[in-house]
């Protein structure tokens, strides 16, 4: 009795959410400007409150996928980003955790709206690569949505991922890869040494301007490209948090892995050294994201920053999931709200 009770309720409250969950769509409901959803915000380190990188760039109605790591269609969907909106996906560099994602991101937008042009993924060589397999990997499943779908829901033509790779002119280590609708985007080399190779990329959209470090160390090149920036996204991690896992992982006899979290220091920056960073270039606002190690409880967020505070006195953020930090046109100020309900980390 009781439970049929609370099957009625149940179904009687799904569907009156339908009609809203199916119409929900961020984008529309963003003000004009420049706008950033951070999608994952975690590393390949199991985490509960962060997924593997994944960025959203939100301007002029569309949105632009920096790094597509596992999961990242589910969250986007869960943040209510329309995936029919999606213009273009730009690649940092070919870690599995920032390229694992990108089949069922595409199969998203495919489908979405049957949308006949294949998804473009913009990046550096090697990318052409990564698309061919995913694919491949993808071609059979593709054939089945045809066949059971039809051409007109699922045009056979806009299943597989565009390709679109540039290079860096001889002796330049900094190029606008892509000028749309008023959004310039401008690739830049980072140092994720031995990954080559490794980018960041800067947004400029009427006047407001977001910069994505992608996987790097401090790097010089970073600063000199964010100069003025309102907003800096810089990868973090926190030697000291990391060092109490791998002598976790050490005494539990997993010596292979112990050796990996060892050697990670080697190619991330610290949130001190991202501090340094955000400081030297002069940007508006930080938010550090591929958070390694993971934060399950939010006291560690402190030892985590170190003195990050006082190197970078600008409102600083440790991002997670669900983030959507707004950069309004004709304003100055950076705005962050959370979907999820996380409250601000940092
Ligand atoms: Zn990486
Ligand atoms: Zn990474």
């Amino acid at each position: 009795m009781l439970n049929s009770l609370r099957s009625r309720i149940a179904l009687a409250t799904v569907k009156k959410q339908l009609p809203k969950l199916m119409s929900a769509d961020l984008v529309a409901e963003l003000g004009d400007g420049l706008h950033i959803a951070i999608v994952g915000s975690g590393s390949p380190l199991p985490d509960r409150k962060r997924g593997n990188p994944c960025a959203a760039i939100i301007a002029s109605g569309k949105v632009f996928i920096v790094d597509a790591g596992e999961r990242s269609s589910e969250t986007i969907s869960r943040m209510r980003i329309e995936p029919g909106r999606i213009a273009a996906v730009l690649l940092t560099h070919f870690h599995s955790d920032h390229i694992g994602g990108l089949g069922s991101v595409n199969l998203q937008r495919w489908v979405a709206d049957g949308d006949p042009n294949p998804m473009r993924v913009i990046g550096p060589p090697g990318t052409e690569r990564v698309v061919a397999g995913f694919n491949e990997a993808y071609a059979l499943d593709s054939s089945y949505r045809t066949a059971h779908h039809g051409e007109d829901i699922a045009p056979s033509s806009g299943s597989s991922m565009l390709a679109e790779v540039f290079s860096f002119p001889e002796g330049e280590e900094s190029m606008v890869v892509l000028d749309e609708d008023g959004l310039k985007v401008t690739a830049f080399v980072v140092d994720h040494s031995p990954v080559d190779p490794a980018l960041g990329y800067r947004f400029d959209y009427q006047g407001r301007s977001i910069v994505i470090s992608g996987d790097t160390v401090y790097s010089l090149e970073l600063i000199r490209v964010s100069r003025g920036a309102d907003l800096l996204v810089h990868d973090a991690l926190s030697p000291r948090l990391l060092k109490m896992v791998e002598g976790a992982a050490r005494r539990a006899g997993l010596a292979n892995r112990a050796r990996i979290l060892a050697d990670v220091p080697d190619y991330h920056a610290t949130s001190p050294q991202a501090a340094d960073a955000a400081r030297e270039a002069g940007v508006g606002a930080l938010a550090l994201t591929h958070i390694v190690p993971p934060l399950p409880l939010k006291g560690l967020d402190g030892p985590f920053l170190g003195d990050a505070h006082r190197r970078f006195t600008g409102p600083l953020w440790l991002a997670a999931d669900g983030d959507v930090y707004s950069l309004p046109a004709g304003g100055s100020g950076v705005e962050r709200k959370n979907l999820f309900g996380w409250g601000p980390g940092g």
